[in-house]
C-alpha cells in the first residue's frame, strides 16, 4: 500500500487541490496527521472532503480549540480572530466531524501517526534533541507527526538524533527509528510557500518529500474576504 500523507491542511482548499493534483497515481490510500481547520476561509469545505477520501485521520490542536467553547483570551490576537471566526463558521457537521476526531498516536499497518509528538499531540518537536526526548515513547520505525509546518524530521537515536533534509527520496533503514514531517499543506513555515506533502511505500521503505506550487493569492483573497486578519493571507506568500 502506498500512502498519501497530508498534514496541517488549515483550511486552505486551493493547496489541497494542488496536492491532490500532484499526486495523482502515486498513493491508494490517504493518511492526516491533524488541523483540518483554522487559519484559512474555507473549514467546511475540508472537512467535507476530509470525510470522503481520507482513510485514517487523528485531531491537531486547532480541531480542538474551534469545536471548544472555553475562552482563547490568552492567544495571540489573530490566532484568536481566526479562532472565533472558524468558530462560527463551522457547520453543525463539522463540528460534529471534528469532534470525534481521536487523539493519537494511531497505529496504521507497521508505522504511527501524531500530530505533535509521540508524547503529547500539542508538542512541537523542532530541534533534535526534541526528537531525542520522545524515544520512549515510540513504537515504530517510522511515526509521522506534523504541527510544525516545517517538512523534514530526524533520525532518533539514544545517543541524539540527526535532522533529516527534505530533499527527493528517504530509504528507510532496518533498526532505526524515524520521526518524520511532511509538512503542511495549508500554512507552510519552512520559507518555502508551496504546499508540503509526502508519499510512503512501507514496501519499499522509502519516504517522498513533496512540494507542490499552489493559487496562493486565489486562498489569500478568501482569506481576506471573510474577514480574517490580513496576517494569516500574507504568511502564504512568504512560506512563514
Ligand atoms: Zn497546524
Amino acid at each position: 500500500m502506498k500512502y498519501l500523507i497530508l498534514s496541517d491542511l488549515h483550511a486552505n482548499q486551493e493547496a489541497l487541490e494542488a496536492v491532490l493534483d500532484d499526486a495523482r497515481g502515486k498513493y491508494e490510500s490517504i493518511v492526516c496527521l491533524g488541523d483540518l481547520v483554522d487559519y484559512g476561509a474555507e473549514p467546511n469545505e475540508i472537512v467535507e472532503w476530509t470525510k470522503r477520501h481520507v482513510s485514517a485521520i487523528i485531531r491537531g490542536n486547532h480541531d480542538k480549540i474551534c469545536v471548544m467553547d472555553e475562552p482563547i483570551e490568552n492567544y495571540h490576537p489573530a490566532a484568536r480572530a481566526s479562532a472565533e471566526w472558524t468558530r462560527k463558521t463551522l457547520s453543525a457537521e463539522s463540528r460534529a466531524y471534528l469532534e470525534n476526531l481521536p487523539r493519537g498516536p494511531l497505529r496504521i499497518e507497521n508505522f504511527d501517526i501524531v500530530h505533535g509528538s509521540p508524547t503529547d499531540e500539542d508538542e512541537y518537536l523542532f530541534v533534535p534533541s526534541d526528537a531525542t526526548l520522545t524515544l520512549d515513547a515510540i513504537s515504530a520505525p517510522v511515526t509521522f507527526f506534523g504541527h510544525t509546518h516545517v517538512q523534514g524530521g530526524f533520525l532518533v537515536t539514544r545517543s541524539g538524533s540527526k535532522m533529516i533534509a527534505a530533499r527527493g527520496t528517504l530509504e528507510i533503514e532496518p533498526d532505526h527509528f524515524y520521526l518524520l514531517n511532511p509538512g503542511s499543506v495549508g500554512q507552510p513555515r519552512d520559507g518555502d510557500p508551496r504546499a508540503a506533502y509526502a508519499i510512503y511505500s512501507p514496501g519499499e521503505r522509502l519516504i517522498e518529500y513533496r512540494r507542490a506550487g499552489y493559487d496562493i493569492a486565489g486562498a489569500a483573497g478568501k482569506i481576506l474576504r471573510a474577514g480574517l486578519p490580513e496576517s494569516l493571507a500574507a504568511r502564504l506568500f512568504n512560506g512563514t
